[in-house]
């Protein structure tokens, strides 16, 4: 038998309806604080992404799908969304027409990680940028978005991390002053936190190695080492996040390890949910743009997985949903009728009700038991002594009471149903 692609799920039919109430409440949101909605193709050249996320990441270095096409240009699945927004905004000039653009999208993403709860090869992000504006109220605000959609899930076991990366050149100091404290104690570090001592320094936080963790404890603080208006701007979020009522922690650690993210990074963490416990990240990249190609430009966004957001709603029983229902179905008394009663769903469907029928050749009691669980709201009966008097029996199926009505005058079948 052939089976899904490890690591890849389908989303099937009693699953679907938890899908589309993620995703009402999540265009609902960003709708609310105006971001229109932008979709990228599912593939982009490889350099994009090589350049947009970063050669030394695990993304890039590790997880991506990427092949040669026919025509041997290198292609990958896309693992993220912000290079591909900013590739669009840059190719569709998208900043000569507004200054500020504020986007968002829901996409499938792709990365070839080990698979485990909340962990897939193919997952979907919602996510935000804005593109055109340093103002730090974007930096909340895209807090405030993602916080406003768990709320509105129901979710409540959350923990919100910030931390500010500050402008490239108060970053290098650190750096300087974080490889003077660990230049005694390298030895003692793993053999990949060693790597990233020359690579990528600050990545050394993101260590899951309780050894690596326990000499980090001690380091110096990038807080600490902040200029002036990345200090000020981490006022400005700290400030607004209070105002709105978001309880937030400040976690120095929490870093992106890449040189073109600046000032704000966040973090949304669910307890409910296990190790993969991060339901979205953030921040801005106010060097992202430029880097790819475009004119300094600043940005801000975030990402969120929705797998595990939908893992922590079923582990936290925030929301439920009703079982779903179709309004009418009909039922086919006398064998022969089978084209009429198709034309009459084709007549109540023509009117936007939700209607369906037996295809099977099923008898009566058959049919009336698909009714029921298919939750039908009224079954129309047609066919024996009614039909044969012209008439057609429509049954409501919360009281009981049933209704006679003229074969010609279906529209009082459809207004006593939309009553
Ligand atoms: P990132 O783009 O790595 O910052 O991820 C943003 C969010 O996407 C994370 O907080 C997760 O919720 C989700 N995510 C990332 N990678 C995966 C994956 N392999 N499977 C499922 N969700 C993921």
């Amino acid at each position: 038998m052939i089976k899904a692609v490890t690591g890849t799920k389908d989303i099937l039919p009693s699953e679907i309806n938890r899908w589309y109430y993620l995703e009402n409440i999540v265009k609902e949101v960003f709708t609310n604080f105006n971001y229109k909605e932008i979709r990228t193709p599912v593939f982009e050249e490889t350099s994009l992404f090589a350049r947009g996320i970063g050669e030394e990441t695990d993304i890039v270095s590790k997880e991506m799908y990427t092949f040669l096409d026919r025509s041997e240009t290198s292609i990958t699945l896309k693992p993220e969304m912000t290079a591909a927004v900013v590739r669009s905004y840059i190719e569709h000039s998208l900043g000569t027409l507004q200054p500020l653009n504020k986007l968002f999208y829901i996409s499938p993403m792709f990365r070839q990680e080990r698979p485990q709860a909340g962990r897939f090869r193919q997952f979907h992000q919602f996510g935000a940028e804005a593109i055109g504006s340093t103002s730090p109220l974007l930096d909340a605000e895209m807090i405030e978005m993602s916080y406003n959609i768990f709320k509105r899930l129901g979710l409540k076991d959350l923990v919100v991390k910030i931390n500010s990366l500050g402008v490239p050149q108060s970053r290098e100091d650190y750096k300087n002053k974080l490889r003077e404290f660990l230049s005694d104690k390298k030895d003692k570090l793993t053999e990949e936190s060693r790597k990233r001592f020359d690579k990528n320094i600050l990545r050394i936080f993101d260590s899951k190695i309780e050894s690596d963790q326990e000499i980090m404890k001690d380091a110096p603080l990038l807080i600490d080492y902040l200029d002036e208006e990345s200090k000020t701007d981490f006022e400005v979020v700290k400030e607004y996040l209070t105002k709105v009522g978001i309880p937030f922690e400040v976690d120095s650690a929490l870093v992106r390890g890449l040189d073109y993210y600046t000032k704000t990074t966040f973090e949304v963490i669910s307890n409910k949910v296990g190790s993969q416990s991060a339901l979205c990240g953030g921040g801005r990249y106010d060097l992202l743009i430029q880097e790819l190609g475009g004119k300094p430009t600043p940005g801000v966004g975030f990402a969120a997985g929705m797998e595990r957001i939908l893992l922590a709603c079923e582990n936290e029983k925030s929301f439920t949903l009703p079982d779903p229902s179709i309004d009418v179905y009909l039922i086919r008394i006398d064998k022969g009728l089978e084209s009429t009663v198709a034309g009459i769903a084709s007549l109540l469907r023509s009117q936007k009700l939700s209607v369906d029928f037996d295809y099977l050749s099923r008898s009566t009691k058959a049919q009336m038991r698909e009714a029921n669980k298919s939750n039908a709201k009224y079954v129309l009966f047609i066919g024996g002594e009614e039909y044969s008097r012209g008439e057609l029996l429509l049954k409501n199926m919360a009281d009981g009471q049933q209704k006679t009505v003229s074969k010609d005058e279906i529209n009082k079948i459809i207004s006593e149903v939309k009553k």
